[in-house]
Order: C-alpha cells, then sequence, then structure tokens
C-alpha cells in the first residue's frame, strides 16, 4: 500500500527552502562528493550571475558524477567566460519589445510580465541572465505601469507572467494584480510560466492553491524541466496539486548539449512528463545569449532529434521545437 506523506503544521515555509539554497560552487560539489579542481570552476561567471540552486534539487543529482545533467545546468564553469560572436546581452530582443516598465508585448493578444527578477535556481543557459532587472519588474509600484498598459490596450486578453519566477512573489502580491485584472473584461487567460513545481516544490502550498482555485480565467501553468531525473515524487504532487485547482500545466524545455541531446532523454522526459499529467509544449533552441555557447545543439542536430522523437512518441507527446526570433510575430518552428 502507498501511503502519502502527511503534511505537519509546522512544515518549513517555501521561503525558508528558499533561504537555505546552496550558493557557493564549492560547497555544492563537496555535497556530491566531487573534486574541485576537476570541476573548472569560473569565478568570473559565478559573480556575474551566482550560482543558486535549491537543496531539493540538489538531493535529485547523481554523486560523484561531474557530468550530471542537473549539475550542468547550474554550475558556473569557465566555457561561460569565452566570448562567442553571435552570443549578446539581449539575445531574443526584449528591450526593442518593452510596452511599459516589466511588459514585453510582442505577440498579439499576449502581453508577458516580467513580474520579478527573482529566481530560485541560476541556469547557466538562461536568456535573462543579463536582463536588467533592477529598473525592470512589473510588480513594483503595485503593477501600476503593467496595468495601464494593459487597460490602455483592449487587444490583450492573456496575461502571461514571467520573469524572473513570478513564484518567486509573495501570493499576497500576485492576488494585488489578479484583483486588479478582475476589473479588465477583455482578460480570457491567465499563464504563470514558473521552474518553481520542478525546483522548489515546497512553493506550491495551500495559500497559493487557495488563490489560483478563485481565479475566474483558465489558468495554463507552463512549468520547464529539461531532464526526467528532474522530476521525482515531490514535483508530482506539486502538479498534482496544481491540476485540481483546474489549471492546465504544461512544459517548457531548452535543447542543451550534453544534457538533453539524445532522442532516448527526451523520449524520457516526455514520458516522464505525462506520468505526472504534464504536456510537453515547446522545446527551445537555445536563445543566443552570451556565456551560453558550450550548450548549443546546431539545427541539423535538433531537427534529426526532433523527427526521431515524432518517431518514438504518440504526436501529443512531442513538443514543437522552436526558436525564438527577434522581431518575429511568434516563435518560430525550426
Ligand atoms: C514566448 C513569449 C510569449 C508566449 O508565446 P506562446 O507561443 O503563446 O507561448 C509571449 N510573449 C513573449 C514576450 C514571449 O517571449
Ligand atoms: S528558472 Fe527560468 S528564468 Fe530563472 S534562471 Fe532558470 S531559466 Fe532563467
Amino acid at each position: 500500500m502507498i501511503t502519502a506523506p502527511t503534511p505537519t503544521p509546522q512544515a518549513k515555509s517555501w521561503q525558508l527552502h528558499w533561504r537555505e539554497a546552496v550558493r557557493d560552487p564549492r560547497e555544492l560539489l563537496r555535497l556530491l562528493g566531487l573534486d574541485a579542481e576537476a570541476a573548472r570552476i569560473s569565478e568570473t561567471a559565478a559573480a556575474q550571475f551566482p550560482l543558486r540552486v535549491p537543496r531539493g534539487f540538489v538531493a535529485r543529482m547523481q554523486p560523484g558524477d561531474l557530468g550530471d545533467p542537473l549539475l550542468r545546468q547550474v554550475l558556473p564553469v569557465v566555457d561561460e567566460d569565452r566570448l562567442v560572436a553571435g552570443f549578446d546581452l539581449d539575445a531574443v530582443g526584449d528591450a526593442a519589445a518593452r510596452g511599459a516598465t516589466g511588459l514585453i508585448h510582442k505577440y498579439e493578444g499576449r502581453a508577458l510580465l516580467i513580474a520579478t527578477g527573482s529566481c530560485a535556481v541560476h541556469c547557466r543557459y538562461c536568456f535573462r541572465r543579463h536582463f536588467p532587472y533592477g529598473e525592470e519588474t512589473a510588480a513594483a509600484n503595485h503593477w501600476q505601469a503593467a496595468l495601464d498598459y494593459l487597460r490602455a490596450d483592449p487587444g490583450i486578453s492573456e496575461v502571461l507572467l514571467s520573469g524572473g519566477d513570478p513564484l518567486s512573489l509573495a501570493t499576497g502580491k500576485l492576488a494585488e494584480l489578479t484583483d486588479a485584472l478582475r476589473t479588465l473584461p477583455q482578460i480570457r487567460r491567465l499563464r504563470l510560466h514558473t521552474r518553481l513545481p520542478v525546483v522548489l516544490p515546497e512553493r506550491i502550498d495551500e495559500e497559493l492553491l487557495t488563490w489560483l482555485a478563485r481565479l475566474p480565467w483558465p489558468v495554463v501553468v507552463v512549468i520547464h524541466a529539461n531532464h526526467a531525473r528532474e522530476i521525482d515524487a515531490s514535483v508530482g504532487q506539486a502538479v498534482a496539486a496544481l491540476r485540481r485547482t483546474g489549471a492546465t500545466v504544461l512544459n517548457q524545455a531548452v535543447l542543451l548539449r550534453g544534457i538533453n541531446d539524445e532522442a532516448g532523454r527526451l523520449a524520457e522526459l516526455s514520458e516522464r512528463l505525462f506520468e505526472i499529467g504534464v504536456l510537453p509544449y515547446y522545446l527551445h533552441q537555445l536563445d543566443r545569449v552570451a556565456g551560453a555557447a558550450h550548450f548549443e545543439v546546431d539545427d541539423a542536430t535538433a531537427i534529426a532529434l526532433h523527427r526521431e522523437l515524432m518517431t518514438r512518441l504518440p504526436g501529443y507527446l512531442v513538443p514543437r521545437l522552436v526558436r525564438e526570433i527577434p522581431g518575429e510575430a511568434s516563435k518560430t518552428p525550426v
């Protein structure tokens, strides 16, 4: 018989789990029984975009394996210091698509709010690792700039909360936004782009679930997992709780060299996701952000992998292979 763990009233808050994240590359390596010399850590990269990884995610890494696909997503290494032509600071043209403070309006009907700059985990390939969050978050000043923009454009029917990670905000702060959005009749959907259900599933607490369940619109939660091993029982429980609020849960992944660039790995990711009630949505070609060149998979390889995935899986488990091209009206199929 399978018994579910009973949550105790004195269970640690998600904020506490957040604060206990590992921030020192040497501590991370020590926890995994790895040699710091062999790891080729970059102090420069760590200073520019510090290591940060919740302990629950570390627990899913394989001790003694420097090539662990979860470790490689978070460890700052010297490969990041290489300057590579074409890999820039603003890889996806966000600066040009800025509609208001912290609001990016690129696609018809959908506006994306950079709700906050914080994330519970720092992914080395992140296209926003150089983003000027200091000045550019939508939650500042009670979301006023974003709300004014939305009010002035009745064509926007879907609001996307992104970041950073929008669930790094307190639930009360999110409710402040959705309370104001209720007064805008054009809003038909709310979408959250968040990696927290994967890297810090404790964030999916009762307060958050109550807020979600009471929203007047269909909610889509797009999580972000790149490898099947990121998904353990705690992630499964967080997703199940999200789905009980009525939310549709999708996944986006990034195609990453040395991490998930094999058809078998991608197939296993889709299978694992479906087992916990998540459908694959996008498989992104890497955004060409400075410091991430060593993760890039060339287009020919990406297309071949995607073709193979189509032969192995039912169509609904094959994510769309896309890339973001600045100035285009949608994500672009590769
Ligand atoms: C990716 C993105 C969206 C969402 O695109 P979908 O294809 O609807 O998932 C919306 N706005 C911005 C600025 C984006 O980068
Ligand atoms: S969680 Fe998302 S936004 Fe945050 S660092 Fe990772 S990829 Fe970037």
